[in-house]
């Protein structure tokens, strides 16, 4: 991922974070994306906001969208 682009995920897409959940999952799916950045734990399935500074630190990767053609920029 490149340094100093903003992150881009769309709602319904997964990512990994660096570090796992209490639950040790490690898959989210986003929620909300905003200011704020909603996500939902893919193995508790506890849901989470989470400022976007803080997100984006924390990501690891986008693992998948599931409509990859024209989610960016939608709302
Ligand atoms: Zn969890």
């Amino acid at each position: 991922m490149a340094r100093g682009e903003p992150v881009r995920v769309a709602v319904d897409d997964v990512v990994q974070m660096r570090r796992p959940h209490p639950c040790g999952g490690f898959e989210w799916a986003i929620t909300r994306v905003g200011s704020d950045i909603g996500m939902r734990c893919l193995t508790c399935g506890r849901r989470v906001m989470l400022p976007r500074a803080r997100f984006e630190k924390r990501l690891k990767r986008v693992v998948g969208r599931p409509d990859a053609a024209g989610v960016d920029g939608q709302q």
